[in-house]
């Protein structure tokens, strides 16, 4: 199964399942005084007469996470193996602590570097590692010592 497919869905959902517009429950229409005693259809204001809910902004938060699931599923093969890394013990025993430099010595280079972070955030989210809270400088030339996260492998099946 692709490990991160129920993170693609349910990202999916949230951004593209259009609401009724709560404002004229779905009529579209409102009704408007002309004058003292006559009343006519206009457009509801808050939908504009669509009928649906204008989509809230999306959150940055939630721009990320659709993007790091858009990210999973176009390199869905590489992310596929690298969580099978995590899950086989093969970056290390539950309790080891890691970085991205340990999954990437493991693995070719990805077509978009940023599949290594999406992965690690679907793995925290599956539950196999966790955050230790701590970066260390990464020791990849081509990341000229920036910090990266160390994370703490928390399953590893037997
Ligand atoms: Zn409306």
């Amino acid at each position: 199964m692709f490990p991160s497919r129920s993170l693609f869905d349910e990202l999916s959902s949230i951004v593209q399942r259009p609401r009724v517009c709560p404002a004229c429950n779905g009529d579209g229409w409102e009704f408007d005084r002309k004058d003292s005693d006559s009343l006519m259809r206009v457009p509801c204001p808050a939908c504009n007469g669509t009928t649906f809910a204008t989509p809230d902004k999306p959150s940055g938060e939630t721009r990320k996470r659709v993007g790091q699931a858009r990210t999973l599923e176009k390199n869905s093969t590489w992310a596929d193996i690298a969580l099978d890394l995590f899950r086989s013990g093969r970056l290390g025993s539950r309790g080891t602590e890691i970085t991205s430099d340990d999954l990437r010595r493991l693995m070719p280079d990805p077509e978009s570097p940023n599949v290594v972070g999406a992965v690690f955030t679907s793995a925290r989210k599956l539950g196999l590692i966790s955050r230790t809270g701590r970066s260390v400088p990464s020791n990849r030339s081509d990341a000229h010592g920036r910090l990266i996260q160390t994370w703490r492998i928390n399953n590893v099946e037997d």
